[in-house]
């Protein structure tokens, strides 16, 4: 039976749902793994994820179609990236195919939770890995935990989407050859930081810029960007050190396929953001956030959109790829893994 919650009202914080996956990696090899109860880890104080921060994660969301069926998003996209970020930290991969299998069945267990359609509400999923056995010696560890749990999430945006005010900080986010291009928690830790000296200077995020020269846009802490330009052609930025998007890489489909737009991935130099006329953030929480207002230093960029409303190609984008994944739209072979 469906939880008794009020879905119009969730906010975007963890909610404990009654089942996770987990699975232990210990001589060498993966355990089967099993859905729990148990919300608690209990692990050495000297677990190589506590003294070295050995961990990485995904995030995706499952949610209710219009015809009512429970899916979530590309499920195999998250199992690659996590084998990706697994392999950069020497961890070991937890096979994708297992992966997509734990996914569904926490999906499943925890389907009272799954909010239902038409209310702007998702189940989010965190699958993570962590290196679980004491570490002291610098050095991998040799045993970890894989964990998937849910908790159902209200809209982004509560009361409507409103354009952001972003910065460029005078803090990197990753450095060239780095470990910005997978999803490590280190990569987080160090960005707490800048985001909360952000929010203390009235900005809702930071632009960061490649770190090298910092003449490029990259991408935010936690998000991607895509720009229109004044000819309609959707411009995301191309760099190594940049989190490859599920969304981001779903939009640039649905802008080249559904829309018939141009498309690029490109190096976008911040001396042309002012020539852009939309811009926005790509991730999985929001889909798309509208950025109306961009500020490096004594540098102020007003985007023609303003701060009033999503652009009109960022609109079109957001309503084709959020009507895809709700089922009004025809989703492309393979985007949509249906759960029940
Ligand atoms: C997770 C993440 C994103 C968004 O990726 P999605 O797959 O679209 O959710 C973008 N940038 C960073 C740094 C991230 O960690």
């Amino acid at each position: 039976m469906k939880q008794n919650i009020d879905w119009a009202n969730l906010g975007f914080g963890y909610i404990k749902t009654p089942y996770r996956f987990v699975a232990n990696f210990k001589n060498g090899e993966w355990e089967k793994g099993s859905l729990i109860e148990d919300d608690t880890v209990k692990i050495s104080e000297c677990a190589g994820v506590l003294q070295y921060a050995q961990t990485c994660f995904e995030g995706l969301k499952a949610y209710t179609t219009e015809d009512n069926r429970i899916v979530c998003f590309r499920p195999n996209l998250n199992a690659q990236r996590m084998a990706d970020s697994c392999k950069r930290l020497e961890m070991p991969v937890f096979p994708e195919e297992e992966f997509i299998n734990a996914v569904v069945d926490t999906i499943k267990a925890n389907a009272d939770f799954v909010p239902p359609y038409g209310f702007g509400a998702t189940l989010y999923i965190r699958p993570y890995m962590f290196g679980s056995n004491p570490v002291i010696g610098v050095k991998p560890a040799e045993e970890y935990q894989f964990r998937i749990f849910t908790t159902p999430v209200g809209p982004y945006f509560k009361g409507g989407i409103k354009p952001l005010t972003i910065r460029v900080p005078d803090f990197d986010r990753a450095a060239p050859h780095g470990t910005g291009h997978i999803k490590a928690g280190l990569n987080y830790a160090m960005s707490l930081h800048a985001i909360v000296d952000a929010h203390n200077k009235g900005y809702d995020e930071n632009m960061y810029l490649d770190p090298a020269t910092r003449t490029k846009v990259e991408e935010t802490g936690g998000a991607n960007f895509i720009f229109i330009t004044k000819d309609n052609v959707v411009v995301t930025p191309k760099s190594s050190s940049i989190l490859p998007s599920v969304t981001r890489r779903s939009l640039l489909y649905v802008a080249k396929h559904y829309l018939g737009l141009e498309t690029q991935e490109r190096e976008v130099l911040f001396e042309e953001v002012k020539e852009f006329k939309e811009c926005a953030l790509c991730g999985t929480a929001a889909v798309l956030s509208p950025v109306g207002k961009i500020v490096n230093h004594d540098i102020q960029i007003l985007l023609p959109s303003g701060m009033e409303r999503m652009g009109e190609v960022t609109k079109q984008l957001y309503d084709t790829l959020l009507g895809i994944q709700l089922g009004k739209i025809n989703a492309p072979e393979g985007w949509l893994k249906e759960i029940i």
